[in-house]
């Protein structure tokens, strides 16, 4: 994104110590963020996204958090006003996707799967909003999918994760356009990751003939932060599979 400059903003991406969003903290950093890289598990990963920021003269640190318990993201986003300032960049991007067939869908993968891609959404959003709200900006951008809308490839539960994002993320920015915080979301379908290892046959759908690149999504969720005139809408990535 040549000329964007987001050098004044501290950014919080949840769920970057691997996947897509690691490669949107690499692409907030390249253009001047500080970012803090949250993680649930792997502080190895995360310390890697920071020591690449870092040698890059970027400013970075990597905070654990589970991102589904709300005293969890309450220390998180205090440590991060602490150590790099308030944030006004909020990437909900953490995930899980349990593959489960119609029958064998427990009530536990359900509320699991609530609770991390959605609940999280909610929780993370309330925290950094007041400090928007005083300084009047803010970006937030939901990582959502093509499941929101289409079939799919991991089930019913996902479908309904993403969907309850769309609406969340349409919610929240009818009633915060006035304040200068807009709120959208990056909808990417097949994208290389950790998330889809062993599911690269699922290629032959996609009329690209290839699945997307963590960087790709960067780019959008990217584009999407320098936008103020655009708020409640999804910005779609799936090598031409569906237009809606
Ligand atoms: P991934 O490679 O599996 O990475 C998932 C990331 O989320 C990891 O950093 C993981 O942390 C973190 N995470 C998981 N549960 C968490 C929790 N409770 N609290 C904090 N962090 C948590 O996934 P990905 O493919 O990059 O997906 C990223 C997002 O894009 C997800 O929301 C996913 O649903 C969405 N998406 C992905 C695709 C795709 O094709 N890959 C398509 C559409 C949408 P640890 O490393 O510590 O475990």
């Amino acid at each position: 994104m040549a000329g964007q400059d987001l050098s004044a903003h501290v950014a919080l991406v949840t769920g970057a110590s691997r996947g897509i969003g690691a490669a949107v903290a690499l692409m907030l950093a390249e253009l001047g963020a500080a970012v803090s890289v949250n993680y649930r598990a792997r502080a190895d990963d995360a310390d890697a996204v920071v020591a690449r920021i870092k040698a890059k003269g970027g400013r970075a640190i990597a905070v654990a958090a589970d991102v589904s318990q709300s005293a969890a993201v309450a220390g998180m986003v205090e440590r991060i006003a602490r150590e790099l300032g308030p944030i006004d960049i909020l990437v909900n991007n953490a995930g899980i996707a349990i593959v489960r067939g119609v029958d064998e869908l427990s009530e536990s993968d359900f509320d699991r799967t609530l609770l991390v891609n959605l609940k999280s959404a909610f929780l993370c959003t309330q925290a950094v909003l007041p400090g928007m709200r005083v300084r009047k900006w803010g970006r937030i951008v939901n990582i959502t999918s093509g499941a929101a809308r289409g079939a799919g490839a991991i089930g019913q539960h996902y479908n309904a994760s993403k969907a309850g994002m769309e609406g969340l993320t349409r919610g929240y920015a009818a009633r915060l356009v006035k304040e200068g915080i807009t709120v959208n979301n990056v909808a990417p379908s097949l994208i290389e990751t950790d998330m889809m290892k062993g599911r690269t046959d699922l290629a032959r759908n996609i009329p690209l003939g290839r699945m997307g690149q963590p960087e790709e999504v960067a780019q959008a969720v990217a584009m999407v932060l320098g936008n103020e005139y655009m708020t409640g809408q999804t910005i779609i990535l799936n090598g031409g599979m569906a237009f809606i």
